[in-house]
């Protein structure tokens, strides 16, 4: 990596890319292909990952990408998550060539499965679910063929029909594809391509009590799709043998291809919809869009935006083998990014009033404080300057450490943009605590440097006490405190790491009187704090996006 240039790296293909390229260059005239959800549950960061791919190689190769919901299985799905994964792609900047549902299918897939049976490729199975997966075998013993594996073509026709029309319970038979009880590979031991649920579907209603299987269902959709390259993460890789022979048996003459890449993992959260559902049904966090939830509408509402997120795929990189990835990159791309477009404001999280005391009461002006630094378009703002102000509880001290150059007892501080002061008075109630620092500002010299050449190490911020707002400001930390979160120690649970300091609200934090035109979803810079987020929610709210220490960056240069 070290000899390469970043223009080379960007240059170089993927392997996907590769595959896409060698495939054209054999005169392939089209690139398709499909992102295929399930709708059981709002989408993630690793989906995020999935949809740069999918959208982003059919746009890359002027193809086409479907958007295809995977409702196969009813008791899990729900309009709330296709109408919340149709948003969060369109969000991503993405848009699908065209919407289908695995159910659209149901009935071709149904005539599907008759032709498996006529051509013996297909068998209704009596035994139960126990049954059936005692008699898989293990990887080195061969599995024990079902007594039913021999029907005849008309009883299974009879029976499979008889499935359909609900003559049986749930789960009594199944449909299963005849192909090898003896193969090395456990997916094409007579998997199961149909079975008994009576659960509404949010599509079908109470039409099927019969479902066909994903294995079986998504290859035939690819194939009448004319899916080129069905793209997905690598737990699939096992099942491309049963994925080409649906496709090879049913006789399709389109020939979809599947090719897998390595699953997105982040360190310190879980990625997995089983466990954000549990997190959100047991109220551990604040609903799917929970600022600390790796959800795309979790990261909406933190405050990260699209380009953040494709910036961070792109650098997370497309490969085959596992891997898991710290969640400073994901800082770090944000970070980059509203560095150079996130307006600056003053915002005072833990306020303490300083009053100056050689100011004048009735006196007030303002200063002209860059909207973004080093960025003349962006203009300035005027911050208005009076008597009595708040600074930051953590910008003073009484007994100060070593090297320290912020508010100190007889010490000079600039206030940014504003005076040069000095404290010279602590007051403090009865028990102790400090209520106001009096101090003194430095009036001649103004913003400017001073004329006797005295240097002044420390600038900090402040708001003023007349015209600040009030705002609660949400601090966040890592949701889970292992690093890996994937492979917990044994005998312990993922819950057991979740951190229970993950989320820390400040209220009464003081902001600058220009924050209070912020809309929800407007991101700024607080200076010398962090990067927030007005949050869409809960009025008077602001998000912590990231702070401002770049460790990913640090990191990445060793
Ligand atoms: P989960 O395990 O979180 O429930 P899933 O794979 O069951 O995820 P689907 O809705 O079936 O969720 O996923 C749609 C597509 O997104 C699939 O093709 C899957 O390969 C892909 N995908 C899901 N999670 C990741 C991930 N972490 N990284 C990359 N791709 C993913
Ligand atoms: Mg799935």
């Amino acid at each position: 990596m070290a000899s390469e240039t970043n223009e080379t790296r960007e240059k170089s293909l993927n392997f996907l890319e590769e595959i896409i390229e060698e495939s054209i260059a054999k005169g392939e005239t089209r690139v398709q292909t499909r992102f295929p959800p399930e709708p059981n549950g709002y989408l993630h960061i690793g989906h995020a990952k999935s949809i740069c791919i999918n959208f982003g190689l059919a746009r890359k190769y002027g193809g086409k990408c479907n958007l295809r919901f995977d409702d196969t299985n009813p008791v899990k799905e729900d309009v709330e998550y296709v109408d919340s994964i149709k948003r969060d792609i369109q969000w991503l900047g993405f848009d699908w060539a065209v919407e289908r549902y695995a159910s659209d299918y149901f009935d071709q897939l149904y005539d599907w499965a008759i032709v498996l049976i006529k051509k013996g490729l297909a068998y209704v199975d009596d035994q139960t679910q126990e049954q059936i997966r005692e008699n898989r075998g293990t990887v080195s013993v061969p599995g024990t063929p079902s007594p039913w594996r021999d029907r005849s073509v008309e009883e299974n026709l009879d029976l499979f029909v008889r499935m359909k029309n609900g003559e049986f319970p749930d789960g009594a038979k199944v449909l299963r594809a005849k192909i090898d009880m003896a193969s090395p590979n456990m997916n094409l031991r007579d998997p199961a391509i149909y079975r008994i649920v009576r659960a509404h579907h949010h599509r079908q209603g109470d039409k099927w009590c019969i479902y066909p299987l994903y294995d079986y269902a998504h290859p035939i959709q690819d194939a009448l799709e004319g899916i080129t390259h069905s793209l997905c993460s690598i737990e699939f890789e096992n099942h491309r043998p049963l994925y080409d022979w649906v496709v090879d048996n049913i006789g399709f003459e389109h020939k979809p291809h599947q090719y897998e890449f390595a699953r997105l993992n982040v360190t310190h959260t879980v990625m997995s919809k089983r466990y954000l559902r549990e997190l959100v049904e047991t109220k551990k966090v604040d609903g799917w869009d929970d600022p600390r939830m790796p959800t795309i509408c979790g990261l909406r509402r933190r405050g990260y935006t699209p380009t953040a997120i494709n910036e961070f795929v792109k650098k997370a990189g497309v490969a085959k083998a596992y891997s898991i990835v710290d969640i400073g990159l994901l800082e770090h791309c944000i970070r980059d990014e509203l560095n150079t477009t996130a307006q600056r404001r003053v915002a005072v999280l833990h306020p303490i009033k300083v009053v100056i005391t050689n100011y004048p009461e009735d006196k007030e002006e303002t200063f002209e404080l860059p909207n973004i630094p080093k960025n003349e378009e962006a203009g300035v703002r005027a911050v208005p300057f009076t008597r009595e102000l708040y600074i930051d509880a953590d910008d003073f001290a009484e007994v100060p450490p070593p090297k320290f150059f912020r508010m100190k007892p007889d010490g000079e501080v600039r206030l940014m943009g504003a005076y040069i002061v000095k404290c010279n008075e602590i007051i403090k109630d009865e028990q102790g605590n400090i209520v106001e620092l009096h101090c003194t500002a430095d009036l001649e010299t103004g913003n400017g440097n001073p004329a006797d050449g005295r240097k002044i190490k420390g600038t900090i911020h402040w708001v003023s006490a007349k015209y600040a707002i009030d705002a609660t400001v949400r601090l966040y930390d890592y949701l889970f405190t292992l690093e890996n979160v994937n492979d917990v120690p044994e005998g312990t649970n993922y819950l057991d790491y979740l951190n229970p300091n993950s989320l820390t609200e400040l209220h009464n934090c003081k902001l600058e009187p220009a924050l209070a035109e912020a809309k929800s979803g407007d991101k700024f810079q607080f200076v010398r704090t962090g990067y927030f987020c007005k949050d869409s929610k809960d009025e008077g709210v602001f998000n912590q996006i990231v702070g401002l220490k770049d460790s990913w960056a640090k990191e990445a240069k060793k």
